[in-house]
Formats: C-alpha cells, structure tokens, sequence
C-alpha cells in the first residue's frame, strides 16, 4: 500500500514548502462535538505518537477556534455513536517551524475521511455505525467521491467485514496499524474528520437503556439508495417479475440457536403455501445473502445483527424477529426502528418465547457468551428464577447475556398465529405505486371580513387560495385547519373544513381582534405549515 500512495505525483519540495508556509487549516460543521465534521488541509498524523499534528503558521485557520473547550470533551466523535469516550478526535498543535526537526513528512495525495469504525465484527454495527454513515458522509462533500481514501482509526484489524467497507471507495481503506509503514509523519493534503450521525436511528444503551434514537432523521428512501448503491457494487440485481415467492428463515450456526428450524420451515411452507429457504453467515458469501434477502417476501430470524440485512428487503416484505425466553422484544428495538422508518414498506412482527420449557441456557459458558458461573449463588438463582431481563445499559449485564444466548424450541403454532394477526393473505413484495408523502405548502391570500350584529353578535368570513403545489399534485383528500384565537388569550377554537371560506359566528365577539391561524392537510396526516397569522377585528 506505501507504493499505492507514492504512485501519485506529488511535487514533494511544493507540498513541503506549503506546510512550512501555509500550516494547517481547518474549518467544519457542526456546533458540539457531536455534530461536528471537520474538513483540513494539511492534517498531520504522527505514527510513533499516534497523535494528529496541527500546524501553526502566519496563514493556517482553526474553525471552530474553541481555546481549551477543544478538550471539553474533544473536537469531534470519530465515529457515528454520540459522544463515547472512546471515540474522541483532537490534535496536538506545533508551530510550522517545528517541521526542521521532524521526520520529514509523507504527503497523502488523496482525499482521505478519517473516522472509526465502532464494532467492525458486528453486521449491525458494521451497516449502521459505519457504511451508511460514511456512504452519506461522502454524499455531504463533494470532493469525498469513489477516488477518496478511508482511514480507519480506531485500531482494529480488517475484521471479517471488510470486503464491505472496501465497495464505499475505488482505493483501499487503511487501517491505523498500517499508517507506520508509510511514514512517520504523515500529511493528509485534503481530509474530512468524522462521520455524519443523520442516518443512525438507534442509541445502544450506554446512559440510558437502549432504544431508537429520539430525533430520526432518516427515511426508508435513504436507506434504500444506500441499498442499491451496494448492490450494485456487489454485482447483485434482482430478479424483476419471473420468480417464484419464497420465504427466508436466517439462521445462527453457532449460539442463540433455533433448535426446531426444520420443523419451523416446514410450518411456514406450509402455511403460506411458499417455498422457504435457510440462510447463514457462516453458510453463504455476501452477495448471495444479499440476493436472496433482495427477492424474499419474508425474512425470520433470532434477534440480532444478522437482522440488519432485512435493510435488504423489497418494500412490502415481512420482518419476523424471534425473541428467547425473557427478553421483551419492546426493549431491543434496533430491528423493529429500521423496519418501521417511514418510507421503509415493511411489515414487522416480533415473537417471544413465552415457555420456560422451550428454552435452553448455558449458565456454564464464559460471561460474554451468556454464562453466570463466575456470580454469586444468589445472584445466580434470581436470574433464573427471573421472567424478563429488566431494562439495563450496555454492554455487560450478565442477566441479558444469559438470556440473549439462549437456544429456542420455537412453539410452531404461537408463532404462525402471531404472524397471521399482520399476514392475512399471501405474503410479500407488493408492487406498490410511489407511495411518498409529499407536504401542502402554505395557504394563500387569506382574508378575513368582520360583521357586527347589534352589541353581542358578530361574524367573522375567513376565505384562502390553495397551496400553490396543489395544483401539481393528486391528492386524495385536502382539509383545511382553522384555528381562532382571541388575542391575548392563550386559547383557540380548532376547526376542520372541506372548502376555502367559512364563516364563523360561535363564540364571535364584536369589536374584539381575533388571530386566524390556517393550515392544510393532505389525507389526513400530512400537515403543512401554517400561514401567516391574520389579524381580524370585528
Ligand atoms: N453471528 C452469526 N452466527 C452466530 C452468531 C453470531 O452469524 O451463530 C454473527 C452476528 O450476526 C453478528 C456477529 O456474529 O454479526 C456477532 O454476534 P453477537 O451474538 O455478538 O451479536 P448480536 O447478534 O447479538 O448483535
């Protein structure tokens, strides 16, 4: 890989002597270290002190210039998981001059993104820490294109995802280790720090138990061009109309198995009258993983990361998520959140073994496989007596280990009849006409028209123009939201209306200002914005 770099030209004595001038400069995004992406020119990354270098010099830019905050905690999260304290980015400063007595920096030419990968050996991890926020990181700058190198440096060994990390860009991603064959000063000529946080849509539980984001940010479509971006990198298209329906039951080989999963495919053939296949990680390559989930109606699995790959999936397809004894599926959501982004089309069902009986435990494994041996008596009775793992933070809690590698006898007819509650008929992809929502804009020209009857009656004719996008779209239904509001009370009187003028006399005052706020509906839940407030007196 050192000769990879060095194939590009670079005039040596022109970038050094830019360093020496120019220093470092750097300008980013974001107001808190935990939005923050950083764009540099003249980054440098010391390998033996394994510390990124910024250069003072009369010409280098530091933005955001935040003194000592810069340490309160870091610039910047190199990985897409909120503010963990092992993922922090900073530099140390040096002044330009410092470079005399340096090792004599090594220029990487091409645009790097320096980030972390946060769990490289879990697929979950693996899709929603790392490729889809660095796919969109990349889509964020326009110079992060398939000619941009990745830098990974959180430490980690290639892990047995890499293949995947390697499709996002045309040049091999390097890894920390590797940095110090290069050099030992490295100069990144053009880098992007950090990696966006818009598409995550789970907090793992590392201060509070865990759950979907509170803020998501992302829709099905997103994902799904990040979907066909990979495809198309792994050489898979999907069959159009031809082929025949099936069903894909995920397997685990190695823990938290299903120890009925013939009698489970045979059940769902079955019942849904669809051939059904078995898949694993261990049994099959990527790209044929990601085939047959492409074209599959149903995709059951244990919960867990394998579960991620249901992103996969054609719109109208069913996610079915086995969950062992005691473990609520309500609070292990990451699944059920992607599933259910809007704009995703899939229908998800979770299972639970609700029987003791059906349950396999190995209290005797190591801890990080579920064991319990190394507690205490007591604590080791309480959790077997125990009927659902409370809610707790990650990543340790020997009670949800114990119960997460549990193997399952899954009761066949509790399962069919959970499925069959969302599933009436046939299951599947249907070909669904482009469903996006699209928002009214505002109403306009709105007007309002006073009239006083005697001292205690009045009348109010409100009157508006439909949102000027109306007349572009086909809109099933359009409803109009009016609220009036007495000015300088902090109540209103909400109506809903079919027509573009009403005229409203309950609860009208004579010589009082009203405020109108209207606003439209689209079928029902798709609310605009409001108009500017109008101002009427009666
Ligand atoms: N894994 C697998 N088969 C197994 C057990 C695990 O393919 O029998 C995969 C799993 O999908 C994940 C990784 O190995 O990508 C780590 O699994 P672990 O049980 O640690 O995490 P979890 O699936 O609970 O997130």
């Amino acid at each position: 890989q050192s000769q990879e770099l060095s194939q590009v030209q670079i005039d040596y004595h022109a970038a050094l002597q830019a360093l020496v001038e120019d220093g470092t400069r750097m300008v980013c995004t974001g107001r808190m270290h935990t939005d923050r992406i950083c764009r540099f020119e003249s980054l440098c990354y010391s390998t033996e002190a394994e510390e990124f270098v910024y250069f003072h010099s009369n010409s280098s830019v530091m933005l955001p210039n935040l003194g000592s905050r810069r340490f309160q905690p870091a610039l910047l999260d190199l990985s897409s998981v909120e503010d963990h304290n092992t993922q922090y980015f900073n530099f140390v400063e040096l002044p330009a001059a410092a470079l005399k007595f340096m090792p004599k920096p090594v220029f990487v030419p091409d645009v790097a993104l320096i980030a972390n990968r946060f769990n490289p050996d879990n697929l979950m991890h693996v899709f929603h820490d790392d490729l889809l926020p660095i796919y969109y990181t990349m889509q964020q700058f326009s110079d992060l294109d398939l000619e941009a190198r990745l830098f990974f440096m959180e430490g980690w060994s290639e892990g047995v995802h890499f293949d995947l990390y390697k499709l996002l860009s045309n040049k091999q991603p390097l890894l920390r280790e590797q940095l110090k064959t290069l050099g030992r000063l490295l100069c990144f000529t053009k880098s992007y720090v950090g990696l966006s946080k818009i598409t995550t849509w789970y907090q793992y539980g590392f201060v509070q138990p865990q759950g979907p984001k509170a803020n998501i940010l992302v829709s099905g479509n997103e994902i799904r061009q990040f979907t066909k971006f990979m495809m198309q990198k792994l050489n898979v298209s999907l069959e159009e109309s031809s082929s025949e329906e099936y069903i894909v039951v995920f397997s685990r080989t190695i823990n938290r198995l299903i120890l009925n999963e013939a009698e489970l495919i045979l059940a769902l053939a079955q019942e849904f009258q669809m051939k059904t296949i078995t898949i694993s990680l261990e049994e099959h390559s990527f790209p044929d993983i990601v085939r047959l989930i492409g074209n599959a109606s149903m995709l059951v699995s244990m919960h867990g990361a394998q579960l991620v790959l249901s992103l996969f999936l054609p719109r109208g397809a069913t996610v079915v998520e086995l969950f062992p004894y005691a473990i609520n599926p309500e609070h292990y959501t990451p699944y059920k959140t992607l599933a259910t982004l809007p704009g995703m089309d899939l229908q998800y069902i979770a299972w639970q073994n609700t029987d003791r009986e059906d349950t396999v435990t190995y209290p005797d494994r190591p801890w990080d496989q579920g064991g319990i041996a190394h507690l205490d008596k007591a604590e080791q009775e309480r959790i077997i007596k125990s009927t659902e793992v409370p809610r707790h933070l990650c990543c340790r809690n020997p009670e949800w280990l114990f119960r997460a590698y549990q193997d399952t006898k899954v009761n066949i007819p509790s399962l069919i009849h959970v499925i069959r509650q969302t599933v009436k008929s046939k299951p599947g992809p249907k070909k669904q006409k482009w469903s996006g929502s699209l928002y009214p804009g505002k109403v306009r020209d709105a007007k309002c028209q006073a009239s006083v009857q005697g001292t205690s009656e009045a009348k109010l004719a409100v009157s508006w123009q439909i949102p000027w996008n109306l007349k572009y779209l086909k809109v099933r239904e359009v409803k109009y939201e009016v609220w009036i509001q007495e000015q300088g009370e902090n109540t209103y009187m909400p109506y809903i209306l079919s027509h573009q003028n009403h005229t409203f006399s309950e609860n009208i005052k004579p010589f009082t200002i009203y405020l109108v706020w209207i606003r439209c509906i689209f079928n029902k839940n798709l609310l605009g914005p409001f108009a500017d407030v109008l101002l009427c007196s009666t």
